[in-house]
């Protein structure tokens, strides 16, 4: 099978639109439930797009908060991460 132009530069940018989601996903979770997000395949808009991994339906996403964060949130961490972060100085 022998690809175009135009179906070589669509297919770069697919790639460069997975890859940028995928970054995403790594750094945020969903805004919903705050489950792992992932990337499939919009078979109807033919797209990747980026879900929460637990339900589809949910919508939105948010940013990871840090251990730091989550400690000064009242949530707890493990013990070694608070030792830590006494040790360095930042809680
Ligand atoms: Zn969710």
């Amino acid at each position: 099978m022998t690809l175009t132009d135009e179906e070589i530069m669509a297919q770069r940018a697919l790639d460069q639109i997975w890859e940028g989601l995928d970054l995403i996903a790594q750094d945020c979770c969903c805004a919903v439930c705050e489950g792992l997000l992932v990337v499939r395949w919009n078979s109807k808009a033919s797209i990747p797009e980026l879900v929460c991994g637990t339900d589809n339906t949910h919508e939105g996403y948010i940013k990871e908060k840090s251990y730091t964060q989550l400690y000064k949130a009242g949530y707890a961490i493990p013990l070694e991460v608070i030792n830590n972060l006494q040790r360095k100085g930042v809680i």
